[in-house]
């Protein structure tokens, strides 16, 4: 049978080209997990994904009813599920204020980190019942919150700290709206969140690799500087990014390339290995990458990982 796979964020950039690439193959059948129907209606059409080998489910990770609800009309599909890619986001670097989730996170954390996490501990269980070969949770990460490289050592870098303000709730009420307690920085909230999306995966593979099988890993898939995540930066900066990562830093990736590595994460053979940060040298070929030191303190990933149970309602 075709595999599988749910990608959530497929309505543009990454997540759409990664859709793309996987239904081109005829071996998979892609979940769009997208939180505007239309929009992710008129993707598929225009990037010519063949109407059999794609579904379009509703989901809003910035709501923790909406991610319960996805989970339940998944389930009553009768789908399975092989392998789950949480590959959306939100960037605000130029926000002045935190905005907030349904719940009253800050809304990047809250979206790319505690919405996600609910998604993948929910589903956890479903990828455990398939009888798919390779079974695999990917979660994108990023250069971004990688304070061990160029990219990421650009201010403001991530930094928890001791996870007071996410043990607060993020809600800018009675706690901080940022992890580490701070003022609020959109760029830094964004990277933060990048930095819970790796710890996560590697908890993940931690807690559950043995026991399921399961291939969890992360990944870096290059500078994609012309994607929809740079939306709400200022023009020029839009205009100047591209060509900047094209010529300068070279590491410019296009969308159809960049949706190729992640395709490859999700299926190809030779990457099961579990606990893993993807990323691709300068031939286009991937690595097993380093993170930086915090993104790989497995006591972080654990402190991490309870609080978020907690914000989510699962302990
Ligand atoms: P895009 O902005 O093009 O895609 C992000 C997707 O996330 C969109 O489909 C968007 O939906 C969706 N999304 C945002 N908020 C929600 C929500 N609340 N619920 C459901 N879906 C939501 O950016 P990219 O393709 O660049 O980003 C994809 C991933 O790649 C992200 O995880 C990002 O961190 C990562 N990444 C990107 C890099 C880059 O250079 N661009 C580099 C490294 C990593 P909608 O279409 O409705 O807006």
């Amino acid at each position: 049978r075709k595999g599988s796979v749910v990608i959530t964020g497929a309505s543009s950039g990454l997540g759409l080209a990664t859709a793309k690439a996987l239904a081109e193959t005829g071996k998979w059948h892609v979940i769009m997990a997208c939180r505007d129907y239309l929009k992710a209606a008129r993707a598929a059409k225009s990037a010519g994904i063949a109407k059999e080998n794609y579904t379009i489910m509703h989901l809003d990770l910035a709501s923790l009813d909406s991610v319960r609800q996805f989970v339940d009309n998944f389930r009553r599909s009768g789908m399975p599920l092989d392998v789950l890619v949480c590959n959306a986001a939100v960037y605000l670097p130029t926000a002045k204020e935190a905005t907030f989730t349904a719940e009253g996170f800050e809304l990047s954390v809250g979206t790319n980190h505690l919405g996600h996490f609910l998604l993948s501990r929910l589903l956890l269980e479903d990828l455990s019942n398939s009888d798919y070969p390779s079974k695999r949770l990917i979660i994108v990460g990023s250069i971004t919150g990688n304070t061990n490289t160029l990219a990421g050592n650009v201010p403001p870098k991530a930094n928890l700290g001791d996870l007071r303000g996410l043990a607060g709730g993020l809600n800018g009420l009675n706690s901080s709206s940022m992890i580490d307690g701070g003022e609020f920085d959109g760029a830094k909230a964004y990277k933060d969140s990048k930095v819970c999306n790796m710890l996560t995966m590697q908890e993940f593979h931690r807690r559950f690799h043995e026991e399921t099988g399961i291939t969890f890993a992360s990944l870096y898939p290059g500078c994609i500087a012309t994607t929809g995540l740079f939306r709400e930066h200022i023009p020029l900066f839009r205009a100047l990014f591209p060509p900047f990562q094209k010529y300068i830093t070279k590491g410019f990736v296009s969308e159809d390339e960049a949706g190729k590595r992640l395709a490859q994460v999700v299926s190809d053979p030779s990457l099961t290995k579990s606990g893993v940060y993807w990323s691709w040298n300068k031939a286009s070929a991937s690595f097993e990458n380093q993170l930086s030191q915090e993104a790989s303190d497995a006591e972080k990933a654990r402190k991490v990982w309870d609080i978020s149970e907690k914000l989510v309602g699962l302990a």
